[in-house]
C-alpha cells in the first residue's frame, strides 16, 4: 500500500472517531478541530496528508518555520515548549502557538509581538497533572496571575489553554486531567469578561475521544495519522 493511501485511510477512521465522540457528547462536529501532529513525520507523508488536510502542529519552531516554507497556505501550529530565543521565530510563523507555559514567556511574546506588530494567538499550557516531566502554569499559579496575564491580552490574543494528561494504556485515566482544565478555564473566564477563553487543547492518539467529551475544541493527533507507515 502507498504513503498516499494509507495516510488517507487513517485520516478517515480518525475523522470518524471525533465524529463520533461529538455525536456521543452531543457536540457539533465543527466545534472540534484536528491538528494533525507531523512532528515526527518524513516530508513525502507531510505532503501526502497536505492533499487532503492542512491544519499542522510541529514541536519545534525552526521545523515549522522550515515547513511553513514549503507549505504556506496551510496553517502551523507550534505546540512544543518555545525557548525564549525562538519567540521571534514562533511569532512569525505559527498560526497558534499552544504551548506557553510561564508568564515570563508570555511577556517576551507580547513584547516581541509589539515590535512586529503582529497580533500572535496563544494558548496557555497547564501542567493539571504536576508531572515533573511536563512544563506548564500550575492552575493556582495561573489563577494567582492573572491580572498580569490579562494585561497581555492587549497584544497577544489569549485564546484558551491546553493541557497534556499523563501518559496511559487507559484514555478513561485522561478524564480527571480534561475535566479539571476545562473547570479552570470556567472560573478564569468568570474572573475577566473581556477573555473567553474558547479554546482547549487537549487530546492526542491515545485519548482524544475522552477530551472531546470533557469540552476539547483543538484535538493533537499524531501517531494515529501516520500508523502503519515508515
Ligand atoms: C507529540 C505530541 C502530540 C501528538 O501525540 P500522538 O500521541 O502522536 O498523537 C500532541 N501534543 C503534544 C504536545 C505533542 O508533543
Amino acid at each position: 500500500m502507498n504513503t498516499k493511501f494509507i495516510i488517507a485511510r487513517n485520516l478517515a477512521a480518525v475523522r470518524d472517531d471525533i465524529r463520533d465522540a461529538c455525536v456521543h457528547a452531543d457536540r457539533a462536529v465543527e466545534s472540534v478541530r484536528l491538528v494533525a501532529v507531523t512532528k515526527y513525520a518524513q516530508w513525502d507523508w507531510v505532503e501526502a496528508l497536505a492533499a487532503e488536510y492542512q491544519t499542522f502542529g510541529e514541536s519545534r519552531p525552526q521545523q515549522l518555520a522550515e515547513r511553513r516554507a514549503l507549505l504556506p497556505d496551510a496553517e502551523w501550529h507550534l505546540i512544543g515548549q518555545l525557548q525564549r530565543n525562538k519567540v521571534r521565530t514562533a511569532v512569525q510563523s505559527a498560526a497558534l502557538i499552544h504551548s506557553v507555559d510561564s508568564l515570563k514567556l508570555l511577556k517576551r511574546i507580547a513584547l516581541v509581538a509589539g515590535e512586529l506588530s503582529i497580533r500572535p494567538q496563544i494558548l496557555l499550557q497547564v501542567n493539571v497533572s504536576a508531572e515533573q516531566s511536563k512544563s506548564g502554569f500550575a492552575p493556582d499559579e495561573l489563577t494567582a496571575s492573572w491580572d498580569d496575564v490579562v494585561v497581555c491580552h492587549e497584544t497577544v490574543e489569549i485564546a484558551g489553554l491546553m493541557t497534556m494528561a499523563p501518559a496511559s494504556d487507559d484514555s478513561e485515566k485522561a478524564r480527571p486531567f480534561f475535566r479539571a482544565l476545562a473547570d479552570l478555564r470556567d472560573r478564569l473566564r468568570s474572573h475577566d469578561a473581556g477573555l473567553t477563553l474558547s479554546e482547549l487543547s487537549m487530546g492526542m492518539s491515545g485519548d482524544f475521544a475522552v477530551a472531546i467529551e470533557e469540552g476539547g475544541t483543538l484535538v493533537r493527533i499524531g501517531r494515529r495519522l501516520f500508523a502503519g507507515l515508515g
